[in-house]
C-alpha cells in the first residue's frame, strides 16, 4: 500500500494495473486528479458506471470517451479485453471485485451489494468472459476488495433468509437475535462455483464500516458518504513494483 491505494496481492503478482482507493485518496469523484497522480493512468480513461444494484454486464467494446458519453450505463459490472480503457467501480461498503485473465486477455470490474451478490452479478461478469472473449473460469485471478463485514453488517431477514438459503451458514453469523451477513463470502461461494479456483481468489480482508480512518461506509456515514474507487485495465505497462 501506498498510502491511499490498495492492491491484490495475485493481481500483482500477475501483473495487472489495478487498485482499491481508500479514504486517504479522497472521495473518487473529487479526487480524480490525485487518483490519476498516484496512478499515472488518465481520468479521462476510466469507464463509469451507473450502478443500480442489477445483473447487467457492460462490454466495454469502445473507447472510455464513448462509453461515458452515454449517461445511461446501468450496469452493475463491465468486461473488457480493450487496452486504453480503465474499468471501474465506485463501493462505499458494497462490495467491488476485480478479474483477470492472462490468456486470453480480457479484466472484469463488478460491484456487488447484498441485492446483486444474491442475484450472482458476479457469475454473469465470468459468464461474459467466458462467453464474449472465450476466458477459461479455472484461469481467472479474482480479487475481492473491501468491503463492509459481519462484524458490522447486521441484517434483517430480506437478507437474512436469502443469503442462509443461497450460500449457507458460511454466509450468515448468528449472533443471539441478530443477524450478520458475509457479501465477500457469499461472492466468493459464487466463483468457485463458476469454476474459478481457490488459490486464485483473494479477499482482502478489510471492513469499510469498522475502518474508518480507511474507508467511506455508508452504513457509517450514510447516503452522503464519499465512495471509493476499484479498478482495473489492461493498460500496457510494466507491473506494479
Ligand atoms: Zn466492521
Amino acid at each position: 500500500m501506498n498510502g491511499s491505494i490498495l492492491f491484490s496481492e495475485k493481481l500483482k503478482r500477475v501483473g495487472v494495473e489495478h487498485g482499491f482507493t481508500t479514504r486517504a485518496l479522497g472521495d473518487v469523484l473529487g479526487s480524480l486528479n490525485l487518483w490519476e497522480k498516484e496512478t499515472n493512468l488518465k481520468g479521462s480513461s476510466l469507464v463509469w458506471l451507473n450502478q443500480v444494484h442489477g445483473i447487467d454486464v457492460f462490454v466495454v467494446d469502445q473507447p472510455a470517451s464513448i462509453c461515458s458519453s452515454d449517461h445511461e450505463l446501468r450496469y452493475d459490472a463491465a468486461i473488457t479485453n480493450r487496452t486504453d480503457v480503465v474499468l471501474s467501480v465506485r463501493t462505499a461498503d458494497c462490495t467491488p471485485i476485480l478479474l483477470f485473465s492472462d490468456e486470453p486477455r480480457a479484466v472484469a470490474v463488478v460491484h456487488a451489494g447484498w441485492r446483486g451478490t444474491l442475484a450472482g452479478i458476479v457469475t454473469h461478469a465470468v459468464s461474459a468472459l467466458v462467453e464474449t472473449y472465450n476466458c477459461t473460469p479455472k484461469d481467472l485471478t479474482a480479487a475481492i476488495g473491501p468491503c463492509i463485514q459481519p462484524c458490522c453488517y447486521e441484517v434483517g431477514e430480506e437478507v437474512s433468509k436469502p443469503f442462509s438459503d443461497r450460500f449457507g451458514s458460511e454466509a450468515i453469523s448468528i449472533v443471539g437475535a441478530s443477524k450478520y451477513a458475509h457479501l465477500a463470502t457469499a461472492n466468493r461461494i459464487w466463483l468457485i462455483e463458476c469454476g474459478l479456483s481457490a488459490e486464485k481468489i483473494e479477499t482482502l480482508d478489510y471492513c469499510t464500516c469498522c475502518r474508518k480512518e480507511l474507508f467511506f461506509s455508508y452504513r457509517r456515514e450514510g447516503a452522503l458518504a464519499g465512495r471509493q474507487l476499484a479498478y482495473i485495465s489492461l493498460t500496457d505497462r510494466s507491473p506494479i513494483a
